[in-house]
């Protein structure tokens, strides 16, 4: 959850509710991605996304949802947000805890091959 862009905590003194000016973590993952679209791909979470992150990750065309936790399950906001992400066929699922961490490898990466741009410009790799 981040305060958006230019903002600051200490500057909004009339916040009636702190939801109402923060970006939630599958809306800031999606607005600053590192592509030029997430079209077809997977994103990870921590906890289950809300209603309105559902809808921006419905728009953006991710199609699978893996998070770690699901603790809010009861409340509206996530029982909506499960019923359009499977009305929009996303598919959503726990991450196994059994491994604990998710490692990204940059320096593994071959940032010359010609497969890492046909990725992006057609999603052959999906
Ligand atoms: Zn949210």
């Amino acid at each position: 959850m981040t305060i958006y862009r230019g903002g600051s905590p200490a500057a909004i003194s009339w916040r009636p509710n702190i939801c109402m000016v923060v970006c939630h973590a599958g809306v800031n993952a999606i607005m600053n991605k590192n592509a030029s679209d997430v079209f077809g791909c997977t994103l990870y979470v921590a906890i289950f996304p809300c209603n309105e992150c559902a809808k921006v990750i419905i728009q953006a065309g991710i199609k699978e949802i893996i998070y770690a936790s699901d603790q809010d399950k009861d409340r509206p906001s996530i029982v909506a947000a499960k019923k359009m992400l499977d009305m929009a066929g996303v598919v959503h699922r726990a991450y196994n805890l059994s491994q604990r961490r998710v490692v990204i490898d940059f320096q593994a990466i071959d940032w010359n091959s010609p497969l890492k741009n046909a990725c992006r410009e057609d999603h052959s790799c999906l």
